[in-house]
């Protein structure tokens, strides 16, 4: 299949690079709150792309990160008066029935940056050993002109770098050198100790860390939305790079569009979330994902409640359909015999061009009305081979409709 790669602006050809199994590395949300409708767009359609690739016969290493070390899960914890990793572990256990809620089911792993600090310690010490690093006023910052061209994943010049400020502070040799480790008072909660001084890793050399030791010195795919791009995914390549001395250290960057809330984004700080847990009360898991995959994964667009409530009775032939197809119809093998088959191909096409599910909707609702209009006129089983077909499209694009 061919996706758009946000590294080099163009649809590219997927494969997993060790040639059997694909891994995949999702940035996941930070705990400090349940997660929304916006999050929601963002796994639905990485659940997408691992179904799919499931679905074409690859074996698949789909890896969440869980940032549980963040000074909004801090102060969160100080106001509640409960321990921090309690607060953390509580949003972890309702991100997890959240994401399960909506049929993202092939997440493989989920890793939490607290398991990883030991890890990234050792990652600052090399980078201050290769010297690409150092200190300032007792913080530790990433110095950007050592990157490999720092920039070329977000397109930003050197001119339009040096306009930007990352993690302020006087001192700093660049302005968008970004802190590896940042020095914290002792006696705070949730600090480590390092060579380097008490305090906590930075945002992005968790994620490296991450990476490093799950997947070793390269990998297929990094993905998150649009906003993580930069500084985030853009400081996590320079150090992933440096480090492992790959280049490409990640084969294909996929960033979904954001959902927006009265053109901004659905975020916490902004106090415009739709929490999932409180979508899940009106509209169902298959309302949800048809509402998302009806467009592109890389549009931006608003929530429109009028548009997710007409997904009711959009969605309604599916399940029509699919009380006529019996679920246990055998399909496991037929797969084969169904790429001959004109719609299934069709299917296949729009999936692999930068999984277009707007028109993979289109073919499976096709199927659907075919099987409703089959099973009114006759009371007879539809045509045997529209059923596997039917199944197939249904998991590709992960309806569950029972
Ligand atoms: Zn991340």
């Amino acid at each position: 299949m061919r996706l758009y790669n946000t590294m080099t602006e163009k649809k590219e050809e997927l494969a997993p690079r060790d040639g059997s199994t694909f891994r995949m590395f999702i940035c996941g949300p930070t705990v400090q709150d349940n997660v929304h409708l916006g999050h929601a767009k963002t796994y639905i359609a990485f659940d997408v792309l691992a179904r799919w690739l499931l679905k074409c016969g690859n074996k698949v290493q789909f890896l969440v990160n869980i940032t549980d070390i963040d000074d909004k899960i801090f102060d969160r914890a100080r106001k509640e008066s409960v321990p921090f990793m309690a607060l953390a572990d509580r949003f972890l256990a309702d991100f997890l029935s959240d994401v399960e809620a909506l049929n993202i089911v092939t997440i493989s792993k989920v890793e939490r940056v607290s398991n990883y600090v030991e890890g990234a310690i050792n990652l600052v010490q090399d980078l201050l050993r290769k010297e690409v690093a150092y200190v300032n006023d007792g913080n530790t910052y990433f110095d950007i002109s050592k990157a490999d061209h720092f920039g070329k994943l977000s397109h930003l010049s050197s001119y339009e770098l040096k306009l930007k400020q990352i993690d302020a502070a006087p001192g700093k040799r660049n302005s968008v050198d970004f802190l590896l480790w940042r020095k914290v008072p002792e006696g705070s909660e949730g600090t480590w100790k390092s060579p380097f001084g008490v305090g906590r890793p930075g945002w992005h050399i968790e994620d490296t860390a991450i990476a490093l030791s799950q997947f070793g010195t390269s990998y297929d795919l990094h993905g998150g939305a649009t906003e993580l791009i930069f500084p985030h995914h853009e400081a996590e390549l320079a150090q992933d790079e440096t480090l492992s001395g790959e280049i490409p250290f990640v084969s294909h960057w996929m960033h979904t569009g954001l959902l927006l809330k009265d053109g901004e984004k659905m975020s916490k700080s902004l106090g415009n979330v739709v929490k999932i847990q409180d979508a899940l009360r009106d509209y169902s898991a298959d309302e949800i994902r048809y509402y998302f995959l009806a467009r592109h994964y890389r549009d931006s667009f608003d929530l429109d409640l009028k548009v997710l409530s007409k997904a009711k009775s959009e969605v309604d032939p599916l399940l029509k359909a699919a009380e006529r197809v019996h679920k246990d119809t055998h399909h496991g093998n037929e797969l084969r015999t169904l790429v001959d088959k004109e719609t299934f191909r069709q299917f296949a096409q729009a999936m692999d061009d930068d999984l277009n599910t707007p028109k993979a909707l289109q073919i499976l609702f096709r199927v659907a009305d075919e099987i409703n209009e089959k099973s009114s006129n006759t009371r007879d089983r539809p045509a045997d081979e529209l059923s596997p077909l039917f199944w197939h499209m249904v998991e590709s694009l992960g309806f569950r409709l029972f």
